[in-house]
């Protein structure tokens, strides 16, 4: 045998091997991906508040995060950001009055964020459908029910006139919102005059019909909350490598629609934890060397906000950046049991996304794993958005071409279909090759986004959003 036969033989043997070492990882890491770990950190966040960045639920939360980072024998540290007007629901109360057969009806509404403090206050329930049409002299005193989310020019009319409060039902999307409302916020400021309550869409329905019908209705509602600037704060644990560049895993740690959250965005918040738990157990156990590459899990203060703030504080060094994986969403989806790998349409996304496209195929249908997986074009509106080249510029920064993906098992609050990114059908999608269809959330931005209705119904999404994106790292960082 020549030496150039030897020294092939044992590059092969020395593949073979590595193969079988990279696979035997990728098992212990599934293995101990734990969903009941999962569950308890989203049902912890969620008994918290809706923690958002600096809000004392949000500093809770961090004060959370933080410690269970830290047990895991990560460096942590805690950056805090420039202070921005956040809104803090203490406690509110709303209630029909009269008539006294629908005393009991308000059950899961929710305070619009940026509603002021009021005392117990009582007023008569009017239905205009467009508040801009509502005559001057008809509106002191009034309480006003609406179907449409409404302008700031018609808020100020109203509250210059006299109005009292505002009602909004809640959009009836394919069953979304039929008994719990959609969660939409005033404008932020501090001087709102007026607050807004968010109603389900058959509660908005039964108070319409009844003043339809002739009957007065009269409500009763009182709130009180705290609008003052606070900082929001960012957590940055590190898993050093042997080099400095890095991969980011992260997920925004507010509720971002100031309700529960609990798929939107705990679910994301519980992926991180338990990726960072299971990866690092594996190089403190001996299983795994210290990555080649750092790992950095970060869970931003405030959606969008806390992420511009880290990549203007790195301009320096966002060369440094190999990659983003962003957790929004993991916790639920209602027709399909999908894994999504977001922008595909992004072209120095490739590389990052055919390894996560690889992974969910190798992996779909077996068992512990997903039944399908797909890459999808650019919807928009989280944080890996912000790491993006056209997103950088408009900071000013420079354009550098990070890798930013967001992987999600549900999004909005209804189904879409996109035209699929040509070259990115995957083998793990049953659907049609030419389009995607974006599972949704019944529960999207609402007030029951809670474990109950969410995580826990579904408990398999979290678990293969960790293994899919732990295994991409497997590959990609050792
Ligand atoms: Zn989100």
């Amino acid at each position: 045998m020549s030496a150039i036969c030897i020294r092939s033989l044992l590059l092969i043997v020395l593949m073979v091997h590595s193969g079988i070492a990279q696979q035997g990882n990728e098992k212990t890491l599934s293995t101990r991906v734990s969903q009941k770990r999962l569950l308890s950190s989203v049902r912890e966040l969620v008994a918290i508040g809706p923690r958002m960045g600096g809000t004392p639920s949000g500093d809770k939360s961090v004060r959370y995060l933080v410690q269970r980072l830290k047990t895991l024998g990560l460096s942590v540290e805690v950056v805090e950001e420039p202070a921005k007007l956040m809104f803090i629901n203490h406690a509110w109360s709303l209630r029909v009055d009269q008539p006294r057969g629908l005393r009991n009806l308000i059950k899961r509404e929710w305070l619009g964020g940026f509603s002021p403090s009021v005392p117990p206050s009582r007023s008569q329930l009017e239905l205009w459908p467009l508040p801009e049409d509502v005559p001057d002299d008809s509106i002191r005193g009034k309480a006003f029910l609406l179907e449409t989310p409404i302008s700031s020019k018609a808020y100020l009319r109203l509250v210059e006139h006299g109005a009292t409060c505002l009602l909004l039902g809640s959009p009836y999307l394919d069953g979304a919102y039929s008994d719990w409302a959609y969660i939409t916020d005033l404008m932020p400021s501090e001087r709102n005059a007026i607050p807004l309550f968010n109603l389900s869409f058959n509660n908005a329905l039964t108070l319409k019909k009844t003043l339809e019908e002739g009957v007065p209705v009269v409500m009763s509602f009182s709130s009180k909350v705290t609008i003052a600037p606070g900082a929001p704060r960012t957590i940055v644990a590190t898993l050093k490598g042997a080099s400095d560049k890095y991969y980011i895993v992260c997920a925004h740690g507010d509720s971002d629609s100031g309700g529960p959250g609990a798929d939107d965005n705990a679910s994301g918040v519980a992926g991180v934890l338990e990726l960072a738990h299971v990866l690092n157990g594996m190089v403190r156990s001996g299983h795994l060397p210290k990555p080649a590459f750092t790992l950095k899990f970060i869970i931003w203060g405030s959606e969008i906000y806390s992420t511009e703030h880290y990549v203007r504080t790195h301009q320096e060094t966002l060369e440094n950046i190999l990659g983003v994986l962003n957790y929004d969403e993991i916790g639920t989806g209602v027709s399909r049991n999908c894994i999504y790998f977001e922008s595909n349409d992004v072209e120095h996304n490739e590389k990052l996304l055919r390894t996560l496209e690889g992974v969910g195929e190798e992996f779909v249908g077996k068992k512990g794993f997903w039944d399908e997986a797909t890459t999808n074009p650019s919807q928009g509106g989280t944080d890996s958005y912000v790491f993006l080249p056209h997103w950088l510029a408009r900071l000013d920064l420079p354009e550098v071409e990070i890798p930013s993906v967001t992987v999600f098992t549900g999004a909005w609050n209804e189904l879409k279909t996109l035209p699929q990114t040509e070259g990115w059908s995957s083998k793990a999608w049953q659907g049609h090759p030419d389009s995607v269809v974006v599972d949704y959330s019944a529960y999207y931005h609402s007030s029951l986004d809670i474990p109950s209705r969410t995580t826990e119904k579904e408990p398999f999404n979290m678990v293969w959003a960790v293994k899919a994106v732990g295994i991409a790292l497997l590959r990609l960082a050792w």
